[in-house]
């Protein structure tokens, strides 16, 4: 027909579905619990027009979603009477990928093979729509929006290269997503297996889940219930559903308050850190509920950007419903809700730190760098974030297991700086001739790796009254019975010789050539003029965007 036109996919989509096909076959069944996430999804923002929208089209329709199996043509519908979308939408929401980490994140995944083969590692990225191609050879969406103006519209694709857009007959508010099964997907029409797959994935959805006329979840929100009633598996399966995790989470805590604000909260720390660090706009896991409606997803407002890394659900009766993102961003009622989860999350963390230790060990070694960015970023929760702070020492190259207030009570007499060593890694750093000075005089020294590590140190107030010196600088500050040690020595006169040969021949390269007791075993080091730029932050400030 005249209206019928025909895209081709972006290249980008035609790299993710390639990889999504060849590299996700273990795991075909999880394209259903994609659906249904996009359903719920598309539901939770037709309730949430609704609380404003007096022309909302199709308004009665009860909130569900829809499974359909036919045996015979061998198709699975999963059909909502959510949000819809309209022709633009469709091309603009099917037809590119929204994450910003994902393209990178593909062209990561063709080098590096075993990276691919780790599905928990493309689970993070939710592969989303994409994931029915793994068991369908056509697809169909056919969807009406919300609003009564737009058109129906119909989608069409075998996902190899290119979609068709159709005209649509649908009358009914909402999504219909229909898979042609490939030849070999028998049990996806099974009503049997298809089932007990729902009731795996929709256990916490807020919506009912229908086979036929048969309701199989019962839709209810985990965060209400008393902490006593919660069994360990619900909070997993919870996670699940609530964040699209693939794994289990680390921990969780389940919060409520009820004074200055109400609110309630289930907040997960993940089993790894997400792929991209340093990706600043990577979303921020914490969905808003207010009075049972969903709100927002990615809610920056309701933690400290350091804690980004948290998943789960916020919801609040103290908020109106009309919240939008623009006010939210001035809204005392969130600004007090953030205050109360960042002092609770961070006390149970200390808690954590003090009385399971390996259990915070495992936690510092995901997140902590998240925690060094809060000592540098969050002033008012220095006091604390510093206690949280875990470092490898000359002392202690096992495990990160030395504190600040340990190493200060190990210091030697008159020792009046906190001493750390910057490097590429623990090895590198073990061989160091910074530290042999150190080690003769068993003055314990920090080792760290990260290249932030330097500029945050750098940046601390003294620590119980020691300054954080790096062992680079030129002036260790070093107590008065230790300076003698490392006085510039009298040399023979051929020893002056090298000294103006050396400088000759580095030139501008260095301020100060300078004889040294310092070292044990190594012939020299390169040390750092007081006031200079230790060699970690220029290497980091003239490395550039990676
Ligand atoms: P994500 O859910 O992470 O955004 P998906 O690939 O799962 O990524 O979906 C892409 C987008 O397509 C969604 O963000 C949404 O805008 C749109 N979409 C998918 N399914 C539906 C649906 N059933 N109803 C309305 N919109 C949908
Ligand atoms: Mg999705």
């Amino acid at each position: 027909t005249a209206a019928e036109q025909q895209f081709e996919f972006k290249t980008e989509i035609k790299e993710l579905l390639h990889l999504i096909v060849h590299t996700l076959y273990t795991h075909k069944e999880i394209f259903l619990r994609e659906l249904l996430s996009n359903a719920s999804d598309a539901l939770s923002k037709v309730q949430f027009e609704a609380l404003t929208n007096d022309n909302l089209y199709d308004k009665d329709q009860p909130l569900e979603i829809k499974v359909t199996l036919d045996e015979e043509n061998k198709t699975l519908t999963v059909e909502d009477t959510g949000i819809g979308m309209s022709r633009d939408e469709l091309i603009k929401h099917i037809g590119t990928i929204a994450h910003s980490g994902t393209k990178r994140f593909i062209k990561e995944l063709k080098e590096n093979q075993e990276k691919a083969a780790n599905p928990e590692l493309i689970g993070q990225f939710g592969v989303g729509f994409y994931s029915v191609f793994m068991v369908a050879d056509k697809v169909t969406i056919d969807t009406k929006s919300f609003d009564a103006e737009t058109p129906a519209i119909k989608w069409e694709s075998d996902g190899l290269g290119s979609y068709t857009i159709l005209e649509s007959e649908r009358r009914k508010r909402g999504t219909a997503i229909t898979l042609h099964l490939k030849e070999e997907e028998n049990e996806f029409v099974q009503k049997f297996r298809v089932e007990s797959l729902i009731k795996q994935y929709s256990n916490f959805l807020p919506f009912p889940v229908l086979i036929g006329e048969d309701t199989i979840n019962t839709p209810e929100a985990l965060w209400r219930k008393s902490k006593s009633e919660i069994k360990e598996e619900e909070y997993k399966e919870f996670y699940k559903t609530a964040t699209n995790a693939w794994d289990e989470p680390m921990f969780w805590e389940h919060f409520t308050a009820d004074a200055p604000v109400q609110f309630t909260s289930v907040l997960y720390v993940p089993k790894s850190a997400p792929y991209e660090y340093y990706n600043q706009d990577l979303e921020h896991g914490l969905k808003l509920y207010v009075k049972r409606v969903f709100i927002q997803d990615d809610c920056k407002e309701l933690v400290p950007k350091f804690m980004r890394f948290l998943k789960g659900v916020v919801e609040s009766e103290d908020l109106p419903l009309n919240v939008s993102r623009e006010t939210i961003q001035s809204n005392a009622v969130i600004q007090k809700i953030n205050k109360i989860i960042t002092k609770k999350f961070l006390d149970a963390l200390t808690k954590m730190a003090e009385k399971e230790e390996e259990k915070y060990l495992e936690f510092w070694k995901q997140f902590g760098r998240y925690i060094k960015e809060g000592v540098h970023g969050e002033f008012n929760l220095r006091e604390k974030l510093l206690p949280l702070l875990r470092f490898h020492s000359t002392k202690q190259t096992e495990n990160p297991v030395v504190t600040l207030k340990s190493y200060a009570e190990h210091k030697v007499t008159d020792q009046k700086a906190i001493y750390y060593a910057v490097g590429e890694s623990l090895d590198q750093l073990r061989r160091s001739p910074h530290l042999e000075f150190f080690t003769r005089n068993d003055i314990e020294v920090l080792l760290v790796t990260e290249p932030m590590d330097d500029l945050i140190l750098n940046s601390l107030e003294p620590f119980e009254e020691l300054k954080f010196i790096n062992v680079e600088s030129g002036d260790l500050e070093l107590p008065e019975e230790l300076k003698k040690e490392i006085e510039e020595p009298e040399v023979p006169e051929t020893m002056t010789q090298l000294k103006d040969k050396v400088r000759e021949v580095l030139q501008d390269k260095i301020t100060n050539v300078r004889f040294s007791k310092a070292l044990t075993d190594s012939p020299c080091r390169f040390y750092n003029e007081q006031g200079g730029m230790s060699h970690n932050v220029r290497r980091m400030m003239f490395a550039g965007p990676s």
